[in-house]
């Protein structure tokens, strides 16, 4: 029997966003998904580990109150304003179905996160994709005007790393006024700027954070929307239509309880700006192309080793990089930052696997 027979036909169409590796061997210095090198804040720990004393047996607040509140006040926004949910992977697709089912297309850089284009399979979203520049950087020329269902960048963007200045966003929200822009802030704090104070002021903003990158918590799967509370509205009919329960009674407590410590994230954030600094000099030595990267990781490449072959090699020596299969970038390493003792194994494998170049 064909079992495929018994699937949607829309199901026999996709093509699933593949996930970077999550080994199981131990030892391996994992660089390749951008989680952050350390462990949350030990208030967090502190928090998940009370949660899970008191109430397990009930559900959990459908809306996240308190975590929204937390939220709203660290942003300076109101708690109306934000919509978490189960990571903000889940965020970003029920905002694709609740703004982005349009006649005209979503428009989006050639080069980004591959999941945006997941999510327009999934809901039969006609994607427009503008190319980035040459040197991987979106132009933003392509957006004004130009007739839109709706946009979507990352900033910084990924893989790229690369970041838009705020006054490139407010002239595409003032480009597209009838359209929603929603800017995905996943690595916006190890160095960019964030629309979040652009949210009073543009009724087709919606910002989008996670806390699995800057605050350490890629296996507890949190993320927010920032946005006008039409838009949240939006998403919320959407999330009571498919789950009203995203976030576990652990989940709401540890991701509060990250933005109560303050000290630990600058600290952790400030560790890693400074290792990719560090790392970026180290892989120009190595004859290594780096784009300028405002996120946690970078995006290099080199004049004379294919990319492929190299992540492949590096894996034999213990370290995991991310490659991409696609168009464009197939010739680019995209490599988190890690601790400085992850980064140097990383430059001492490159040592062994690299001829020494010419000075
Ligand atoms: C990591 C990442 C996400 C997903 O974050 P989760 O909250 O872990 O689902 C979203 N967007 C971009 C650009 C990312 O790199």
């Amino acid at each position: 029997m064909d079992g495929q027979a018994l699937w949607s036909p829309r199901v026999r169409e996709l093509v699933p966003y593949v996930p970077g590796e999550q080994p199981r061997i131990a030892n391996l210095v994992k660089l390749n998904t951008n989680e952050n090198p350390y462990p949350p804040s030990p208030r967090v720990v502190a928090a998940i580990e009370q949660a899970a004393r008191q109430g397990l047996q009930l559900y959990p607040d459908p809306e996240s109150t308190a975590l929204r509140e937390t939220i709203a006040a660290h942003h300076g926004i109101d708690a109306a304003q934000v919509f978490p949910g189960n990571g903000s992977d889940e965020v970003l697709a029920h905002a694709f179905f609740a703004f982005f089912q349009q006649p005209r297309p979503l428009l989006m850089p050639d080069i980004t996160y591959s999941f945006y284009r997941v999510y327009c399979q999934l809901y039969g979203i006609r994607a427009e994709l503008l190319p980035v520049d040459d040197a991987l950087q979106i132009d933003m020329a392509h957006y004004a005007g130009r007739p839109a269902g709706g946009v979507v960048i990352a900033n910084p963007n990924a893989p790229t790393g690369s970041a838009l200045p705020l006054a490139a966003i407010e002239t595409l929200l003032q480009s597209q006024p009838g359209s929603v822009v929603l800017v995905d802030e996943a690595y916006v704090d190890f160095g960019a700027d964030s629309a979040m104070p652009l949210v009073e002021k543009y009724p087709n903003l919606l910002v989008v954070h996670t806390l699995s990158k800057a605050r350490s918590l890629a296996g507890l799967r949190v993320g927010f929307a920032a946005g006008q509370r039409h838009l949240i509205e939006a998403l919320e009919r959407v999330k009571n239509s498919f789950n009203s329960y995203p976030l576990g009674r652990p989940a709401q407590a540890g991701a509060a309880a990250a933005y109560e410590d303050s000290e630990y994230f600058e600290q952790t954030r400030q560790a890693v700006i400074a290792a990719r600094e560090e790392l970026t000099v180290q892989l120009w030595r190595l004859g290594f192309d780096v784009l300028p990267s405002k996120a946690n990781f970078v995006f290099a490449r080199h004049p004379r080793q294919d990319a492929a072959a190299l992540a492949s090699r590096l894996r034999e020596h213990g370290v995991l990089v991310r490659h991409f299969k696609q168009p464009r970038i197939d010739q680019y390493l995209r490599i988190s930052v890690g601790t400085p003792a992850q980064c140097e194994a990383l430059v001492n494998a490159l040592r062994l696997l690299l001829p020494t170049p010419s000075p």
